[in-house]
């Protein structure tokens, strides 16, 4: 069943927060679609009839897919961040290079230190201006270096602030702890293949350990694993 908005919501909506879902199946990915519900941000979910402010048209949705068959052709990112001269939101082709983005937008101010495809916690740092804007990117994010923290990394204090933010309760300092001592498979065991990297665990960290770059690093690790392990038969 697809609910989009303006439509009422279904009984079991209810109780969605309830539900029980399933951190991985047999091949290691995360399978929320057997729990039920499936959320999906408004840019893939906007029913074409949706009114969006005047200076943007109705972007190809889920909506648009279904009923005429359109494809996701156009995307909106949002340009924010010191660094960059005029932020905006703005609608633009899927595959347009990320230059030509922060040209429309005025350019990079003098202080611009870091740039992001995507947010400052979930976003990936870019250096390539010749990249192309993907369907799933929704931002670029330009930090000045007077938003950047540069203090150093420094020792676990044991503090569990990183596990108490985890929001599907993993055990992120055991996870990375794991990464580092190349032990994958106890990272396995310790559900890194469930993580979302939203990063609250490193953004909550008093020693600025880059707990989310463990977890990707560590899952990278667990694909070639799979990889090799199924080449093999
Ligand atoms: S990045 Fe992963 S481990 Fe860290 S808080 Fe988010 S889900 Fe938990
Ligand atoms: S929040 Fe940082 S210092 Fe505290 S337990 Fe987690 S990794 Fe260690």
């Amino acid at each position: 069943m697809i609910c989009l908005f303006g439509t009422p919501l279904p009984s079991w909506w209810a109780n969605a927060p309830g539900r029980i879902v399933p951190l991985s199946n047999d091949s290691g990915s995360i399978t929320r679609i057997d729990s039920g519900p499936i959320l999906m941000n408004e840019a893939l979910s906007l029913p074409k009839f949706h009114r969006m402010p005047p200076r943007f048209p109705p972007e190809p949705s889920l909506a648009r897919a279904v009923l005429d068959g359109a494809g996701l052709t156009h995307r909106v990112i949002t340009v924010t961040g010191q660094g960059i001269a005029k932020p905006a939101n703005l609608l633009v082709p899927v595959g347009v290079a990320l230059s030509e983005v922060l040209d429309y937008c005025g350019g990079l101010t003098d202080d611009a230190a870091k740039i992001f495809m995507g947010g400052p916690m979930m976003g990936n740092t870019v250096s390539n201006f010749d990249l192309p804007i993907t369907k799933g990117i929704s931002g670029i994010t330009v930090l000045a270096e007077s938003q950047l923290d540069r203090r150093p990394e420094r020792p676990c204090l044991r503090c569990a602030k990183c596990v108490d933010h985890c929001p599907i309760k993993l055990n992120p300092t055991g996870i990375a702890h794991a990464v580092k001592l190349r032990e994958f498979e106890l990272a396995r065991q310790l559900n890194l293949e469930a993580c979302v990297e939203c990063a609250c665990c490193g953004y909550i960290c008093p020693s600025r350990i880059p707990l989310v770059q463990y977890m990707r690093s560590g899952k990278a690790a667990l694909r070639q694993i799979d990889l090799a392990n199924k080449d093999k038969g």
